[in-house]
């Protein structure tokens, strides 16, 4: 058995739920009827865990499986099962086998004598230090909650906590939800409603992410790139480790290559048949690892900085305006926000106006604008950040948000 026979069994019960599940939330299933009753006893363990922290599982299953029927949503959510469940065997497979055997440790020494002797009994190699495999795990263990979080929690908070800027963010009444709209909260199409303090529509998650799941989306990104990418280390750790030491110091892999007898054709072969999994497992590890993370820590950025993707987007279009001349930029010198809100309402200022002329020929009575040129403006637009209010209290707010009832 070991951890290998306790994963698979974990496995091919989120898989039954998953599949099954599809089945019985669907009509052709009554509510009443013994199959719906005997699967909704099988979703108790993970019912009861989420009890707590407030969240109805049963519930909010019952409408992503309804949303998962839209095809390409359902598409997505298998696929990412299906992603986590080949990493997770493969790192069962190149990583945790290991350690279960090596309890009581075996050096390195015998580590490689066994190797020599048994190439393809991979449970018999571990080089690496434990911390990293328990680092591996506990990335892993931290995808599947924050994932199971992010898509279950509803994004909406209760209370809008944020000020019109009347740049990004002015009063609205949302055109499909025909109610008014706080700042920071954008419509969207997918969901078919209004969501607060709206970053995108994750595909991953199949909800928007928003105030309420930030937190969980970015644990679920972060945890998710550097599980994969300390995976994929050890794998090619260990091919290195192979490859320069075995069969002895003198007359290892390496040492043949250098001194010609093989080619590196032939190396490559060596190490593709000999440890395959182990190849596959650092390819497939790395390669994705090196997708997600710089999309993770930009994501981690724009939590400190406070700001949505939606909101750079905006800045975006307001640049391309602005390049266009379809806008000029104006600078408010020595004002406060409090104050300068004020001047907004009563519309004596405006940091960004429609107009049509040449930016360097605009000219105004009040003194309290200062015009910019288009390199200026443009950097202002990009500084421009109405709801930061310095980076730890960024971080505190989203995590705040990620655990509000
Ligand atoms: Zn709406
Ligand atoms: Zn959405």
């Amino acid at each position: 058995m070991r951890i290998g026979g306790i994963l698979a069994l974990l496995m091919a019960y989120i898989l039954l739920i998953a599949t099954f599940g599809q089945f019985c939330e669907s009509k052709a299933v009554k509510k009443t009827s013994t199959l719906y009753k005997f699967y909704r006893f099988m979703l108790l363990p993970i019912t009861l865990p989420f009890k707590p922290c407030g969240i109805d599982v049963p519930a909010k299953i019952q409408k992503q499986m309804w949303a998962m029927n839209n095809g390409r949503t359902y598409f997505v959510t298998v696929f990412y099962y299906i992603l986590y469940f080949g990493s997770l065997f493969f790192v069962y497979a190149t990583l945790v086998a290991p350690i279960t055997i090596i309890f009581p440790r075996v050096n390195e020494e015998q580590a490689r004598l066994e190797w020599i002797q048994y190439p393809t009994k991979q449970a018999a190699i571990n080089f690496v230090p434990s911390f990293m495999v328990l680092i591996t795990m506990l990335c892993h263990v931290s995808s599947l909650i924050s994932f199971t979080t992010a898509t279950l929690r509803d994004p909406n908070g209760e209370k809008n906590k944020d000020d019109f800027d009347e740049i990004l963010y002015s009063a609205l009444t949302c055109e499909d939800c025909k109610t008014e709209r706080p700042a920071r909260c954008s419509h969207c199409e997918q969901c078919n409603k209004c969501v607060n303090k709206r970053d995108h529509h994750c595909i991953w998650i199949n909800q928007c992410v928003g105030r309420r799941n930030l937190f969980w989306f970015n644990v679920f990104l972060n945890s998710t790139a550097w599980a994969c990418f300390f995976a994929g280390v050890i794998n090619i750790a260990t091919i290195i480790k192979i490859f320069t030491s075995s069969p002895s110091d003198e007359m290892n892999m390496f040492m043949l290559y250098q001194k010609k007898v093989f080619k590196l054709k032939i190396v490559l072969q060596w190490a593709i048949t000999s440890m395959p999994l182990q190849f596959a497992s650092g390819l497939m590890h790395l390669l994705i690892s090196l997708m997600l993370i710089p999309f993770g820590t930009v994501h981690i950025m724009q939590a400190l900085q406070n700001q949505t993707t939606l909101e750079k987007t905006k800045k975006y279009y307001l640049k391309e305006g602005l390049k266009r001349l379809e806008w000029s930029f104006f600078k408010v010198e020595g004002v406060d926000k409090k104050e300068f809100n004020k001047l907004m309402k009563e519309k004596k200022a405006y940091l960004v106006q429609k107009y049509q002329a040449k930016l360097e020929k605009v000219q105004y009575e009040e003194q309290i604008y200062q015009v910019l040129d288009l390199k200026k403006a443009l950097k202002e637009i990009d500084r421009y950040n109405w709801y930061s209010k310095g980076a730890l209290s960024n971080l505190i707010e989203v995590i705040k948000d990620g655990f509000t009832k």
